[in-house]
């Protein structure tokens, strides 16, 4: 089309790999023609979220026509006296996604370089590179766990930022708290250090908070609503930094009002009712040890995870086992990053889910 041809496009922009996401749960019922779906592609809660945050929405309390407060501050005063990190060191977004974003807009210009691990989450190398950084990715040793060597040695040349998802995403693997203490050690004040903890709810092992204190180092801990808390329609999400400076910036890269009202009042609802996300990361976890052992039984690997899904490596393509799962109602996510073609990550869904995956798993890989 000839007005086309007068755009011009950032070219930085046009070439962006796109976000591998989930298959929405109508299309799925569309192109399956099942009412019943599994929906095992998302990481998200399978269980919904706390009904206090649903009575909210029922209630006069929460009133649509007002702009939100642009500071998040009953949100960010919740979650300073759940974390213990002080108010003005805590950003809040539209879902953590969008601090991904923000950090990678902050601190990283063109010809900048950033470092993570593969497979990874799209999102650690996308925003870097639409900021016009190169992103140097360190695979995930044979047995899919961290590569903490070559890890070390690649934070030797100072990337400029550090994206490092703990527990994993896709694979599921979480560092201790000393191999997290080495990747600390061997990151220079030159290298912004984030830590994405989206399934910090579903493990004990780190905590990446402790390591906001540390002289030397800069320091940005992820946390979000998405996952243990069932809030992810509602995008909200949060950043714990090192100082106020580095808050600072990660707001001015950010728009004024992107966390809406209902996110704001949900998520502090949701964060004040522990134990409701306790029971349900309870049960999720208890399934997964279930359901990984059943694949195993299969003769598939799956990856040992400390998160709400588990990475399984499949005899044929993961987008074939995948299109077939999905004509029984199951939506899973083959993974698409080079070299990872025959693996898939399936989240824990409940207990009639996790069997519906099951039970079709079996009959789509039995020769
Ligand atoms: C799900 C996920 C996020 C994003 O969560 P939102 O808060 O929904 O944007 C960030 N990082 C990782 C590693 C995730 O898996």
């Amino acid at each position: 089309m000839e007005s086309d041809v007068k755009l011009a496009p950032n070219p930085a922009i046009a070439d962006l790999p796109l976000y591998n996401a989930g298959m929405n749960i109508e299309f799925a019922r569309k192109v399956s023609g099942r009412s019943q779906i599994a929906a095992l592609a998302s990481n998200e809660n399978p269980y919904g979220c706390s009904p206090k945050v649903r009575a909210m929405f029922a209630s006069d309390l929460f009133d649509p026509s007002r702009y939100p407060d642009p500071g998040c501050t009953a949100l960010r005063e919740a979650i300073s006296a759940r974390t213990n990190v002080a108010l003005e060191n805590i950003v809040v977004g539209n879902g953590s996604e969008e601090i991904v974003a923000a950090i990678s807009r902050a601190y990283l210009v063109t010809g900048s370089r950033a470092l993570t691990v593969t497979p990874s989450f799209g999102l650690h190398e996308i925003d870097p590179i639409a900021a016009g950084a190169t992103v140097t990715k360190i695979p995930m040793t044979q047995d899919m766990e961290f590569d903490i060597a070559a890890l070390e040695v690649a934070l030797a040349a100072k990337p400029a930022v550090f994206f490092l998802p703990t527990p994993s995403n896709p694979v599921g693997c979480t560092l201790g708290m000393l191999q997290l203490e080495r990747l600390a050690a061997a990151t220079s004040p030159e290298t912004l250090f984030v830590i994405d903890e989206a399934y910090f709810e579903f493990q004990n092992e780190v905590d990446g908070t402790r390591f906001l204190g540390r002289s030397g180092l800069n320091c940005v801990v992820l946390r979000t609503f998405s996952k243990a808390y069932g809030l992810a329609g509602l995008r909200v999400g949060y950043g714990l930094c090192s100082n106020a400076g580095i808050a600072d910036m990660l707001k001015r890269a950010k728009p004024p009002f992107d966390v809406n009202s209902a996110a704001q009042m949900a998520a502090t609802i949701a964060l004040g009712d522990q134990e409701w996300m306790e029971a349900s990361v309870a049960k999720i976890t208890a399934e997964r040890q279930r359901v990984a052992l059943q694949v195993t039984d299969l003769g598939l690997f799956a990856a040992p995870s400390s998160a709400n899904f588990i990475f399984v490596r499949t005899p044929k393509p993961g987008y074939e086992v995948a299109q077939a799962l999905l004509m029984n109602g199951v939506v899973v996510k083959p993974w698409k990053e080079a070299g990872f073609d025959n693996w898939l990550r399936v989240s824990i869904g409940t207990d009639v889910e996790n069997d519906m995956f099951l039970t079709a798993l079996k009959e789509v890989i039995t020769p």
